[in-house]
C-alpha cells in the first residue's frame, strides 16, 4: 500500500506541475508566463510519465490475462477435489482445476452450476436443482 500511495503522489505531482504550468503559460503575459510555466511543465511531464508507467506495471502485475493454476493433483480427501478460480476483471473466466487427473478446463463466465472434467469425465459438482 505504501508504493501505491507514493505512486499516487508522483501522479498528483506531476499533474499539479503540468495544469500549473500551463495555467502560467496561457494566463501570464509573455514572456514571464513562458519563464515560469515552462519549467514547472519540464518538471511535471516526466513525473506524470513515470506515475503513469507505473501504474500500467502495477495493473498489469494485479490482472495477468495468462494467469492460470498450475496443473497439479490436489490431496485426495475421500471425494474428488477440485478448485475454482474466476477472474475478476473482464473477460470474466473461470478455470477449474480437476484434482483427480489434474487437468484444466476454461469455461466463459462465472462458475457453472455443473461441471465435468474433461480430462477424466468425472462429475465434479453438480448444483443444478434437480
Ligand atoms: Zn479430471
Amino acid at each position: 500500500m505504501r508504493s501505491m500511495s507514493s505512486d499516487w503522489n508522483i501522479l498528483i505531482s506531476g499533474w499539479a506541475c503540468t495544469l500549473i504550468g500551463t495555467g502560467i503559460i496561457f494566463t501570464m503575459s509573455e514572456p514571464t508566463g513562458l519563464l515560469v510555466g515552462t519549467p514547472l511543465l519540464i518538471a511535471g511531464f516526466p513525473l506524470l510519465l513515470v506515475a503513469l508507467s507505473r501504474g500500467r506495471q502495477l495493473s498489469g502485475k494485479q490482472a495477468d490475462p495468462n494467469w492460470s493454476p498450475s496443473p497439479e493433483s490436489l490431496p485426495d480427501a475421500g471425494r474428488v477435489m477440485y478448485r475454482v478460480d474466476t477472474s475478476l476483471d473482464e473477460p470474466i473466466r473461470t478455470s477449474i482445476l480437476c484434482g483427480a487427473c489434474g487437468e484444466v478446463d476454461w469455461v466463459e463466465g462465472k462458475k457453472p452450476l455443473r461441471h465435468i472434467c474433461t480430462g477424466c469425465g468425472i462429475l465434479l459438482w453438480n448444483e443444478e436443482e434437480e
